[in-house]
């Protein structure tokens, strides 16, 4: 059997697996892309300036969307008008300009292996690629670590349609999330269709090819199940769940793991997703790992560069994955998680209206995971610090000391 040989094999060919190899080739280091060639079917949504730090390894970020919208609105006991612009990636265009320049091997990788100074990545077709680094994108959970017991403190879910035209109403606006109550006649409080006692919201964006409208779970454990959210979906659009799917161009179904620990380096060095960049209020991590590449891949090249024979410094590369700044950043963002683990629909619908009266650059800095952590803690104080009591009661609930130490000026 083949045996290539390469300095570094990237593995997983996900956005973040295939940003990262474009990184590598646009700085002359020899790589290779190990991936099973799946295309991206998620519908990924992402704040178009999130991208900008990265444009000079992405090139025009505008051309990275599909549809984009300057405004949406945040719908809990009022409307509030989100004025920062968001958009949907185009899937196939950002993944071709990234595999523009990437060496792409269609292929299953089985298992890596320390192998003299570097490593051998056996694939499932039996060659293997000899190399000196190996990094690990392959989601989460990672697909090169031996699948043992999960631990996931909780899981997003949402079950979305694409209508071939905006719903009526206020959800045929740009809506991140809309948390009014979805209920039978006369119901007074909670929604009452769907599963009881489940807080979610409507997310409704436009997308290449009709209009999402999502009923998601923003964290919850164990998971709720998608389908157990069409009944709601269908009540909030006033359809019947059977006319709605009939009439949707496709359906989503969404599972994503928040707050799932950061990983630690084995024989490859964790990216993206597998390194734990979902964020752990949001479930987002694309923007991310798009963000990430020219901090990452500098590293990747000066690790190379330190010459031929030597070792590479994985651990240089790792900390420029997870920056020690940005790990006590992830402790905050853990501490959120928890927080709105806490909460019930009319409190999750609370608390995002104070969250998002904060100014942009002040709630949009929450929503990233390589914000400065004095940031993020200050930005949670005031939300405690302007809720109403019973919130801060709810939000204090599980952890009061450290809501203190977070509190304390
Ligand atoms: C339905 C859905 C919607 C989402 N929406 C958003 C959103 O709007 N915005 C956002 O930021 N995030 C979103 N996420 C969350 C998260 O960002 C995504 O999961 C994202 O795809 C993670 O990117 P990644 O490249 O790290 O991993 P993945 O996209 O999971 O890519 C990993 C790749 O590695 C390949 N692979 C796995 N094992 C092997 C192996 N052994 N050998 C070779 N290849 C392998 C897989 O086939 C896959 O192509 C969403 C997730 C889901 C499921």
């Amino acid at each position: 059997m083949t045996t290539r040989l390469t300095d570094v094999v990237v593995v997983g060919d996900g956005p973040a697996g295939c940003a990262l190899a474009h990184g590598c080739a646009r700085r002359g280091v020899d790589h290779v892309l190990v991936g099973t060639g799946l295309p991206w079917t998620a519908t990924y949504g992402c704040w178009v300036d999130e991208l900008e730090p990265a444009a000079g390894d992405l090139g025009s970020v505008a051309d990275l969307f599909a549809v984009t919208m300057s405004e949406l609105a945040i719908v809990t006991d009022r409307r509030q008008i989100l004025s920062r612009s968001y958009g949907v990636l185009d899937n196939d265009a950002v993944r071709d300009r990234l595999l523009a320049d990437v060496d792409h091997q269609w292929a299953r990788v089985e298992r890596v292996e320390a192998a003299g100074s570097g490593y051998q990545v056996a694939l499932a077709d039996g060659s293997t690629i000899q190399c000196r680094l190996v990094i690990d994108a392959t989601g989460w959970p990672s697909g090169l670590v031996p699948p043992g017991r999960i631990e996931v403190p909780a899981w997003q879910t949402a079950i979305g349609v694409v209508l071939p035209a905006p719903p009526p109403g206020d959800l045929g606006t740009p809506t991140l999330m809309d948390f009014r109550p979805v209920r039978a006649g006369g119901a007074t409080r909670e929604s009452t269709i769907g599963p009881a006692g489940v807080a979610t919201f409507a997310y409704s964006v436009p997308v290449q090819d009709g209009w999402l409208v999502e009923e998601t779970v923003l964290a919850a454990r164990p998971a709720v199940e998608p389908i157990s959210l069409l009944a709601r979906l269908a009540a909030r659009l006033g359809r019947h769940p059977d006319s709605l799917l009939g009439d949707a161009v496709r359906s989503e179904y969404v599972r994503i793991p928040m707050g799932a620990s950061i990983a630690s380096p084995s024989v490859a060095v964790p990216f993206g997703a597998a390194a734990g960049y979902i964020h752990p209020a949001t479930g987002f991590s694309v923007g991310a790992s798009l963000r990430a590449v020219p901090r990452v891949a500098d590293a990747i090249a000066s690790a190379i560069d330190a010459g031929p024979k030597a070792a590479v410094d994985r651990d240089a590369v790792w900390e420029a994955v997870w920056p020690t700044a940005m790990r006590r950043t992830r402790v905050f963002h853990d501490m959120g998680l928890n927080m709105l683990l806490r909460l019930d629909a009319e409190g999750q619908s609370e608390f995002f209206s104070t969250f998002f009266d904060l100014p942009t650059e002040r709630w949009s800095a929450f929503l990233r995971i390589d914000a400065v952590p004095a940031d993020i803690a200050s930005v949670m104080a005031e939300v405690f610090r302007t809720s109403s009591w019973s919130l801060r009661r709810r939000l204090a609930g599980g952890n009061p000391a450290a809501l203190a130490r977070l509190l304390r000026p």
